[in-house]
C-alpha cells in the first residue's frame, strides 16, 4: 500500500522521503509505505484551506450535517479494511477497534444533529431604544468559525482522537477547514479515514481544501503548519511535552493562536478507609482491569492510587498486585513507547517498590507493574506524580487522611479524579471533594476513570497541564465552541445579516 498526501482532492507524492509503519505485535514493518509531505504540498494544503474557508464558513449546518452522515456511512462500508489496518498499525485488538470506531461514529453523528439547524450559532440580541439617552443601538451577536485549523492526533486513539476524531469533527462542524498532521504510527489507518472524509466531501459538493491529510515522520511538518500565518487554531491530543512544544510555537508567531491541547494525566484515585474494610476485592479487580486495559495506554488510566495505611490496606494492595502482575505481558503501540515505559520504570526503581512478573518479554511488550511508596517519598519527589504511559500504577500509602490530602493538594491539573468510598459521611468528613475538585475536569464516584462517554454532559479536559484550556472540553458537542468566536452586529439592516441572525 502506497500512501500519499491528501491535499484537497489530490493525492500527492512529490517527495523523496518515505517511511513504513510497524506491526508492534509481530515486530515487523507493515506493507504500508508513506510519502512525507514536501514544502510545496504543505503550502498548497494551507492555501486550499484558506480559500475553502470563505465558502465553507457560509455553508448551512444542514448541508454540513449531510456531509457528516455520509462520512459515517462510508466508514460503515469499509469497516473490515479499517479494523485490519488499525490492528496492524497499533497492536490494539479488534474488539477495541470496534468500540473506538462506534464511539467515533457517534461523535460525528452527534455533531451532525447538533448543527443540522444553525440555531446554536445565535448568541443574543439587544432591542434598540432611540428614546433613551444616549440612544441604545440594536445589537445581535452570533458565533463564527475561526479559520483553518491544524489537528495533531494521538497514537493511542487512531480513530477517536486522530484523523476524524473529536478535534477534526468539531472544527469542521464549526465551519473551519482542517489540515491533519497524520500520526506516523498509524499513517495507513489515517489515510484510509482521510480518503473516506474526502469521498464524502466530494459527494456533498464541499469546497476543495476543507480537509487535507499530510504525513511526516518527524516534527518539521507540524512546526511548519503552526508557523504559517493562515492557520488560526490548533487541536492537539498527545503527550504533555508535545503539547507544551506546540503551545510555545504558537506563542512565538507574530499572531499567537489558540492551542487546544489535550495532554497526559495521572488520574488520581482516592481509596477511603471504608472501602479497605468492606469492598477491597471488588475494587482491586476493577482497578487492575482499568490499569491494564489496552496496555494502560489511555489518557484516563488510573495512574496514582492513594490510601491510608491501616490494618486492612495491605490486603487490598496484595490483591491489586496479584491481579495486575498475573495479567499477560501486553503489546504497546510502538517500540519507542515500550522502551520509554521501561526507562521510566527503571528511573522509579530507587524510589518505589516495583511489583511485576519475571519472564521473557517479546519485543514491544510491557510487563504490567504496580509501584508502591509512602506519602513522604511521593511528596519529596515531584516526578513520581507524572503520567507513566503503559500498564503501571503507583500506590501511595499515606500515614493518615491529612497526609493523603497533602498528596492530592500537591498534584498538578488532571483529566479525572476518582473517589472510592462505602460511606458518604466519611467522604464529607474528610473534605476530599473540595480539594480534588480544584485539580480535575471530571470527578468519579465509585467507578474507574477509563471509559469516556461521548455525550453533551461529558467534560474531557482539566486544569493545566492535563489540558491547555480547562474552560473547554475535547469530547461532546461543546467541543465546537473551541473553534468559533463571537461577532456582534450593531444596527445592521436585517436584510444583509447572515441568514442565521436574521
Ligand atoms: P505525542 O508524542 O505527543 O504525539 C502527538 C502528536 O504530536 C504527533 O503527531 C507528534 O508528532 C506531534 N508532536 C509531539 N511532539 C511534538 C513537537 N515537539 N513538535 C511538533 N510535533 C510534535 O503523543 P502520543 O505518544 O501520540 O500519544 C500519547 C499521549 O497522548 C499520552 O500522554 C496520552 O495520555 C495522551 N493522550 C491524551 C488524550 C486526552 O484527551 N487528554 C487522549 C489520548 C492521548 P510525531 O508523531 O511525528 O512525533
Amino acid at each position: 500500500m502506497i500512501v500519499g498526501n491528501r491535499v484537497g482532492y489530490q493525492i500527492l507524492k512529490g517527495g523523496n522521503s518515505s517511511f513504513q509503519t510497524l506491526n508492534p505485535r509481530l515486530n515487523e514493518f507493515n506493507d504500508v509505505h508513506i510519502y512525507e509531505a514536501t514544502d510545496d504540498e504543505i503550502i498548497l494544503a494551507i492555501e486550499l484551506a484558506e480559500s475553502a474557508f470563505y465558502e465553507y464558513s457560509k455553508i448551512s449546518g444542514f448541508k454540513k450535517s449531510l456531509f457528516f452522515q455520509d462520512i459515517v456511512q462510508l466508514m460503515e462500508s469499509q469497516e473490515r479494511e479499517l479494523y485490519e489496518l488499525y490492528c496492524c498499525e497499533s497492536g490494539l485488538d479488534q474488539d477495541r477497534a470496534k468500540v473506538e470506531l462506534t464511539r467515533t461514529k457517534n461523535q460525528i453523528l452527534n455533531f451532525a444533529s447538533f448543527i443540522a439547524s444553525d440555531e446554536w450559532r445565535f448568541c443574543s440580541s439587544e432591542i434598540p431604544d432611540k428614546n433613551s439617552v444616549p440612544s441604545k443601538p440594536e445589537l445581535i451577536k452570533g458565533l463564527f468559525p475561526l479559520g483553518p485549523v491544524v489537528v495533531f492526533g494521538a497514537s493511542n486513539f487512531p480513530f477517536a482522537y486522530s484523523t476524524i476524531g473529536g478535534d477534526s469533527i468539531s472544527a469542521l462542524a464549526a465551519g473551519c477547514p482542517v489540515i491533519v498532521k497524520s500520526h506516523p504510527l498509524h499513517a495507513g489507518t489515517g489515510d484510509l479515514i482521510a480518503k473516506i472524509v474526502i469521498q464524502a466531501a466530494i459527494k456533498n459538493d464541499m469546497p476543495e481544501g476543507i480537509f487535507s491529510n499530510l504525513n511526516s515522520n518527524d516534527y518539521s511538518l507540524g512546526e511548519k503548519l503552526i508557523e504559517n500565518p493562515k492557520i488560526k487554531a490548533i487541536g492537539f491530543t498527545g503527550s504533555i511535552n508535545g503539547g507544551k512544544a506546540i503551545m510555545r510555537l504558537s506563542q512565538k508567531r507574530e499572531e499567537p493562536i489558540p492551542v487546544f491541547a489535550e495532554m497526559g494525566s495521572s488520574n488520581p484515585v482516592i481509596i477511603l478507609p471504608s472501602v479497605l474494610r468492606d469492598s477491597a476485592g471488588l475494587w482491586s479487580m476493577n482497578l487492575s482491569n482499568s490499569i491494564t486495559n489496552s496496555a494502560g495506554q489511555f489518557c484516563t488510566k488510573p495512574g496514582l492510587l492513594f490510601l491510608v495505611k491501616d490494618e486492612y490496606s495491605t490486603e487490598l494492595i496484595d490483591m491489586l498486585v496479584n491481579n495486575v502482575v498475573s495479567k499477560d505481558f501486553q503489546c504497546m503501540l510502538s517500540s519507542s513507547m515500550c522502551s520509554n515505559y521501561n526507562k521510566i520504570l527503571k528511573e522509579r526503581e530507587g524510589f518505589v517498590k516495583l511489583n511485576y512478573r519475571q519472564g521473557d518479554v517479546k519485543p514491544n511488550y510491557a510487563k504490567p507493574t504496580i509501584g508502591i511508596c509512602n506519602s513522604s517519598v511521593f511528596l519529596e519527589n515531584e516526578f513520581l506524580a507524572e503520567e507513566v504511559f503503559g500498564p503501571f500504577s503507583l500506590v501511595v500509602e499515606c500515614e493518615n487522611i491529612d497526609s493523603l490530602k497533602r498528596c492530592i493538594s500537591s498534584l498538578k491539573g488532571q483529566l479525572t479524579g476518582t473517589i472510592l468510598t462505602d460511606s458518604n459521611e466519611e467522604l464529607i468528613e474528610t473534605g476530599i471533594i473540595e480539594i480534588l475538585q480544584l485539580k480535575v475536569g471530571r470527578m468519579i464516584y465509585n467507578g474507574v476513570p477509563t471509559g469516556v462517554e461521548v455525550v453533551e454532559s461529558m467534560q474531557h479536559g482539566g486544569p493545566y497541564p492535563s489540558s491547555s484550556e480547562s474552560q473547554t472540553t475535547a469530547v461532546g458537542i461543546d467541543a465546537i465552541y473551541r473553534f468559533v468566536r463571537s461577532i456582534c452586529f450593531q444596527n445592521f439592516d436585517h436584510k444583509i445579516l447572515p441568514e442565521f441572525l436574521k
